[in-house]
This record gives structure tokens, sequence and C-alpha cells, in this order.
């Protein structure tokens, strides 16, 4: 009887301490992008959104633009006029860090 008792607390303690220590289950992580020349507006494990910045003087374009994630180590380039001081630069879009489950 005292053994089927301490089984049953260390079961207990087990099972209490593992889903303690066990962090939520996430399948899909958001990979983290580094931008320039634009600016990340939101993100989700499949898409994002940017919308392009002078990085002159700091104007954002109003047009919110969605694309899924480069491949691998693959970037998104594009260019931007800005309409505001008229310079033309570079818009690229890379990976950081990608998703664990790719
Ligand atoms: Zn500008």
């Amino acid at each position: 009887m005292k053994l089927t008792i301490a089984s049953l607390i260390v079961v207990a303690t087990v099972l209490i301490s593992g889903c303690k220590t066990t962090p939520p289950v996430v399948t899909t992580k958001t990979p983290v992008l580094s931008a320039t020349g634009a600016v990340i507006v939101k993100q989700d494990a499949k898409y994002f959104y940017y919308k392009k910045k002078c990085e002159a003087c700091g104007f954002t374009s109003k047009n919110q633009i969605g694309s899924g994630y480069p491949k691998g180590k693959g970037k998104l380039s594009s260019t931007f006029k800005c309409p505001k001081c008229g310079k033309n630069q570079k818009v690229q879009i890379e990976i950081k860090e990608a998703s664990t489950t790719n």
C-alpha cells in the first residue's frame, strides 16, 4: 500500500513538473527578418508584410506589400524611389534567423 501511494506521488510529481517545464507547443516559428529600406509591418509563419521606407528622409510608403519568405539564404530585393526626396535606393529583406520548422 505504501509503495502504491509513493509511486502515485512520483507519477503525480512527474506530471505536474512536466506540465510546468514543458513550454507551450509552437509548431511554427516566425523567422526573424532583417530589412534595409523597408519596415516590416506584420508577419506570420508563412508571410510577411512590409512597407518601403526611405533611409534618407524617413518617408514610409503607404502601400503594404505582402510576400512569402525567401527560401534558405535567399533575399528579397527590390528598389524604391522616394517620392518625397527622390532618392533611389535598394530594398532588401533577408532572413536573419530561419524558422526551425524549415
Ligand atoms: Zn526620401
